[in-house]
């Protein structure tokens, strides 16, 4: 299991490519969005992931891209 770099919870749901729990990126998405859009610049299956993950928020990481 990972451990989420936000709340500390350890947890299946935390992405290994991201260092945050699901609970984290929707609930706290202004704070873990800088560190989201480093790993995007890095890898495009996290865009993938996160596209997948964040369906109400499409718009705006499109506009982030
Ligand atoms: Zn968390």
């Amino acid at each position: 299991m990972s451990k989420c770099k936000l709340c500390h919870k350890e947890s299946r749901f935390v992405s290994q490519h991201l260092g945050f729990c699901l609970n984290c990126i929707r609930e706290d998405f202004p704070k873990v969005k800088p560190f989201i859009l480093e790993v995007h610049k890095k890898s495009a299956r996290s865009l993938t992931f996160l596209y997948n993950l964040l369906k109400l928020k499409k718009g705006f990481l499109a506009d982030s891209v």
